[in-house]
């Protein structure tokens, strides 16, 4: 298949632009997927009330099947009418996050197929805050069954290049809208449950939650790596985020963490592998490797999340074989950071 790539801007959505999310609608109307940016990563859109649709979104990302997908609304009349009933927990977390990069579990009603929700009763659905994404989701009839637009396994893409290299040939469109804002996926939160459950934490934290609705917990297996229990979020069962090379986390002082990145980098080269570091502004001059790349300044947060994909990606591109990451805070956007870093190592942490 050819998959036809358009370019829109989110702040100039011109009649051109238009005409694009119109056409890109009415692929998704009539069963295709498209790829499309939010603010958090691009996402693979498909209709999300057809099971069809979900069923060539799996195929097209190579997605177990028990992994469900986000459904993308564009209002809030839409919500209740593809779940059991709105919770006032979720009214409230609406008024305060969305649009944004929030995603809740409620129960589902017979409108939204098992297809979608990978067997599940309950389904995941968010708001996106971007333009491009909002348009399209009207354009398509009002939801957007949408997980991110990366193979099942790889970072998920915070630029159109990425969904091109992942997607080219399998879909029917991409809509290039630039770089993401944030990237990193939404917070998913369960409200299925007595107390609400941080799934996949994100960047409304753990923090703001309880702002909004007072008791919110988080999911074990997110925040302890040895824990045996099955997760609650299907998905994170499944490795994630990995980057083709091997990834090791070291924990330590600077001076250890830089100390120990170097030697087994050298180490790795007379092997002759090519190695690689992530590492923050604050860091990068003094490691050795063939590849050193920052996320930012340690102390900013916020760009390490819209970094760390994209880090990860570039590696892949460099055929990088071996590759060290400094750790970072595990609090607020940190949490969300780590989770993600966590799992692209497959777990596999250097404590100095
Ligand atoms: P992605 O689409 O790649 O951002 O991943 C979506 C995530 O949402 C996966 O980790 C899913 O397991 C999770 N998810 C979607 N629907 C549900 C649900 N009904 N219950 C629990 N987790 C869900
Ligand atoms: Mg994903």
């Amino acid at each position: 298949m050819e998959t036809k790539l358009i370019v829109i801007e989110e702040k100039n959505i011109d009649e051109e632009a238009k005409r694009g999310l119109k056409e890109a609608g009415d692929i998704i109307k009539n069963g295709g997927l498209v790829a499309f940016p939010t603010e958090t990563v691009y996402g693979l859109g498909g209709d999300a009330l057809n099971p069809e649709s979900s069923k060539k979104i799996y195929a097209a990302k190579g997605r177990p099947s028990d992994n469900p997908l986000i459904v993308h609304v564009a209002n809030m009349d839409d919500l209740s009418k593809i779940v059991k009933e709105v919770p006032d927990s979720a009214r409230k977390l609406a008024d305060a996050f969305w649009p944004g990069p929030l995603t809740m579990i409620l129960e589902k009603n017979d409108k939204v197929p098992y297809e979608t929700t990978g067997g599940l009763d309950t389904v995941a659905i968010r708001m996106p805050n971007n333009q491009i994404a909002l348009g399209l989701i009207r354009e398509s009839g009002g939801y957007i069954a949408a997980p991110s637009a990366n193979t099942s396994g790889r970072p998920s893409p915070t630029v159109a290049k990425f969904c091109v290299e992942d997607l080219s040939g399998k879909i029917e469109m991409i809509i290039d809208g630039g770089q993401v804002g944030i990237g990193l996926e939404s917070t998913i939160v369960d409200l299925t449950s007595d107390v609400p459950m941080i799934l996949r934490p994100g960047y409304i934290t753990l923090d703001m939650l309880k702002e909004v609705l007072g008791e919110v917990t988080i999911d074990k297996t997110i925040i302890d790596s040895s824990s045996t229990q099955k997760p609650k979020a299907p998905g994170m069962k499944y490795r994630h985020y990995a980057p083709k090379g091997q990834l090791t986390i070291v924990q330590g002082s600077e001076k250890e963490v830089v100390e120990y990145i170097n030697k087994e980098t050298a180490a790795a080269k007379a092997l002759g592998k090519r190695t690689g570091v992530i590492g923050t502004d604050e860091s990068k001059e003094h490691y050795r490797a063939d590849i050193v790349k920052s996320v930012g300044n340690r102390l900013d947060e916020k760009t390490i999340a819209h970094e760390l994909f994209k880090v990860l990606r570039e590696f892949d591109d460099e055929n990088v074989d071996v590759m060290f990451s400094e750790s970072f805070d595990d609090s607020g956007i940190g949490q969300a950071i780590m989770n993600r870093l966590l799992k692209a190592a497959g777990h596999n942490v250097k404590i100095l």
